[in-house]
């Protein structure tokens, strides 16, 4: 939500808005209270999560595609097709690739360390590249394991 790509100048439209820590506040709906016609999602905006009363969604990838999807569905609703529905989802943990063997990931909670947390990260990397193409051609290059 700024008024110049990559800025963080907000939309002279949105200032008078509320934030939380820079992130436009919104409901579960991904609404802005008092202004239904504003949506917002992703690392723009602080989510509630409804998996931790309380806390809004971090601002990660996880969160932010699932959420796009979910402000897309919820405008087409508020434009009479479907049912607008609350954005949940359980954090199902992170992966981090350091570089060589190093890595961090804590799949489902479980936290790794080094090799066993690379392959995680790898796996999930390549099961995240769209077509079994890609996936093989990055798979079998070397730059891929270093
Ligand atoms: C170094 C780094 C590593 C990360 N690693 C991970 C990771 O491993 N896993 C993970 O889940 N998350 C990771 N993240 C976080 C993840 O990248 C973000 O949470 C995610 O990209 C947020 O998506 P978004 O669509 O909300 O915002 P963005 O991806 O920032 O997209 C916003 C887009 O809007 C454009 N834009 C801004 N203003 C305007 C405008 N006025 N008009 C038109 N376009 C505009 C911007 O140029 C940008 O392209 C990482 C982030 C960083 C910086």
């Amino acid at each position: 939500m700024s008024s110049e790509p990559d800025s963080d100048k907000p939309h002279p439209h949105l200032t008078d808005l509320k934030t939380d820590k820079g992130r436009l506040v919104v409901d579960e709906y991904l609404e802005v209270p008092g202004h239904p016609e504003v949506f917002a999602s992703g690392d723009a905006a602080a989510v509630p999560d409804l998996t931790r009363p309380g806390e809004v969604t971090p601002m990660t990838a996880q969160h932010a595609q699932r959420q796009g999807k979910q402000a897309a569905d919820n405008i087409a609703a508020s434009f009479g097709t479907g049912i607008p529905q609350p954005y949940r989802h359980e954090d199902l943990g992170f992966v981090v690739d350091l570089g060589g063997t190093q890595a961090a990931a804590n799949p489902l909670h479980v936290p790794l360390a080094g090799l066993p947390a690379k392959v995680v990260t790898r796996g999930y990397h390549l099961l995240s590249m769209p077509g079994n193409r890609v996936r093989t051609t990055t798979a079998g290059s070397t730059t891929t394991w270093t």
